[in-house]
């Protein structure tokens, strides 16, 4: 795999400050693909002092044009969408089919949107003697996890741009070559020198430093309960910015109305889709209990049929993380169905899918973020109950509602605590605000909502 021995700052690549590196390892078969630097707090001071630099020029620079910059963003993903679903392949290890249509499209389609926002949105607004202005809150520090590389880079990265702000950018260390990559689109692209950043590196320096930088505007993190808490108390000391993105632990509801085949075949597929390292999962499935034996069936045999597809987790850690929730399952008294604790292969960070039956609402598997393909199904006597069920954690990022009447189903929806819920297997909307109630986070990504986080407003009276 392509690695560029640098960091990309001011337009270029450049030597980094210290000689420390990371290696990238392919989860698949435990093989280094390559090293990117180690980046320490001077790369990311010589980064956030090009993206101060280039800041008054882009946020002057009209909105229609910085569209134009992210249209040429979004072709340029196009054309070379093989090689990023080649690179999260190499770097991730998910199966290559879902890095073509998800982890390469989905960026896509993003870029695409804010390409589209970006011409579109109202920077400027009449409110009775006032002219409102909407203008660009700064330098970001974008901190992204590994489990979407591209995605979680670019649903930061094009809104911010579109906005008008400029970006230092410190990605996973577990997947700096898909960073590297996007940095090579923005070039590509046009975008002026210092409008956007890259430093790789360990979290606990490189990130830390960016979270703690004093010229850094705003900070946007995605990634665990822990490391969030931490970016948001220093963000709060120094009266910044912050959105967090911070995981779930998702309900799938299925009524009793609902079709059931149906509720839990996708709910399961959600559940172990990119090895279940997705924030959103509905990782709790809620049945009534008349259905109760029908669904965990039906679950098992959707998991078993996942089998061989599935692709490894990212690390060694993950793996070892993963397994000891699912032991925990066990020895708090939950059912195991399908999978289990033992590696399913002899090489790489693979995981059975799992499906726990009997879990009850306080087991640490139905209250902890696992970030594997562990489903728990629980069961529910009444409405009340699953409602009950359903917003009983500190998380509240997404969830599913299934009934045989979409009014139904909108009805608990309403209900629920949580940012985003999907009726009836409802589609992704690229569009559609992505944020967490309760401790899933703070600020709203994607569209419209996602674009607000990186302006703030001003007001002139006449
Ligand atoms: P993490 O450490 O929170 O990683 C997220 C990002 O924050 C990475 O770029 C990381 O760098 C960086 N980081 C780590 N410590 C930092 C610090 N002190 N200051 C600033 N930045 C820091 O998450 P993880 O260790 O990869 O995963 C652990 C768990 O977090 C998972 O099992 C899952 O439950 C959750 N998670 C959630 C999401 C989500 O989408 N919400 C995504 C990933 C993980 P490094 O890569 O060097 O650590
Ligand atoms: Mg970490």
């Amino acid at each position: 795999m392509k690695a560029h021995d640098g960091m990309y700052i001011d337009g270029a690549w450049r030597p980094a400050a210290g000689t420390d590196t990371i290696e990238v390892v392919n989860p698949v078969d435990e093989q280094v693909i390559g090293r990117v630097p180690a980046g320490t707090a001077a790369d990311v001071d010589a980064a956030v002092r090009a993206a101060r630099a280039a800041f008054p020029a882009w946020a002057a620079t009209p909105p229609a044009d910085r569209a134009a910059r992210l249209a040429a963003l979004r072709d340029i993903l196009v054309a070379r969408k093989d090689e990023i679903a080649e690179t999260v392949t190499a770097e991730l290890g998910s199966p290559l089919p879902f890095s073509q249509a998800v982890h390469a499209g989905v960026p896509i389609a993003v870029a695409g949107s804010y390409a589209e926002l970006a011409a579109t949105y109202a920077f400027e607004e009449k409110v009775g003697n006032s002219t409102v202005y909407q203008e660009p809150v700064g330098v970001v520090g974008a901190i992204t996890p590994w489990n979407y590389p591209l995605h979680q880079i670019v649903a930061k990265v094009a809104p911010a741009l579109a906005a008008g702000c400029t970006v230092v950018l410190k990605p996973a260390e577990d997947t700096p070559l898909t960073a590297q990559l996007f940095a090579e689109t923005v070039a590509e692209a046009g975008i002026p020198a210092g409008v956007f950043n890259l430093v790789t590196g360990l979290g606990p320096v490189a990130g830390q430093a960016l979270a703690e930088h004093p010229d850094v505007d705003l900070v946007s993190f995605t990634g665990s309960t822990a490391v969030g808490k931490r970016i948001g108390a220093t963000a709060g000391a120094a009266v910044k910015r912050v959105a967090l993105e911070l995981g779930g632990k998702s309900a799938n509801v299925i009524l009793p109305s609902a079709d059931l085949a149906k509720a839990v075949g996708v709910g399961v597929a959600n559940v172990m889709s990119n090895s279940g390292q997705t924030c959103s999962a509905w990782t709790r499935m809620l049945v009534h209990t008349a259905q109760y034996d029908e669904a965990v069936e039906l679950a098992a045999a959707a998991a078993e049929k996942y089998g061989d597809r599935i692709g490894p987790v990212v690390n060694a850690k993950q793996q070892s993380r993963v397994r000891s929730y699912i032991d925990k399952g066990v020895t708090e008294g939950a059912r195991l169905v399908v999978g289990g604790p033992e590696s399913p292969r002899e090489q790489g960070y693979f995981v059975s899918p799992t499906v726990f039956a009997d879990v009850t609402p306080e087991m640490t598997i139905a209250q902890e973020e696992i970030f594997g393909p562990v489903l728990s199904i629980i069961r529910y006597e009444d409405e009340a109950d699953a409602l009950r069920i359903a917003n009983g954690t500190v998380y509240g990022l997404a969830g599913a509602v299934w009934a045989g009447d979409e009014t139904e189903a909108v009805a608990f929806a309403r209900r629920l605590d949580t940012g985003q819920v999907d009726i009836n297997g409802g589609r992704f909307n690229p569009l559609a605000p992505f944020g967490g109630y309760k401790q899933s986070g703070v600020g709203r990504e994607l569209g419209a909502h996602g674009l607000s986080e990186y302006l703030q407003t001003k007001s002139l009276q006449f």
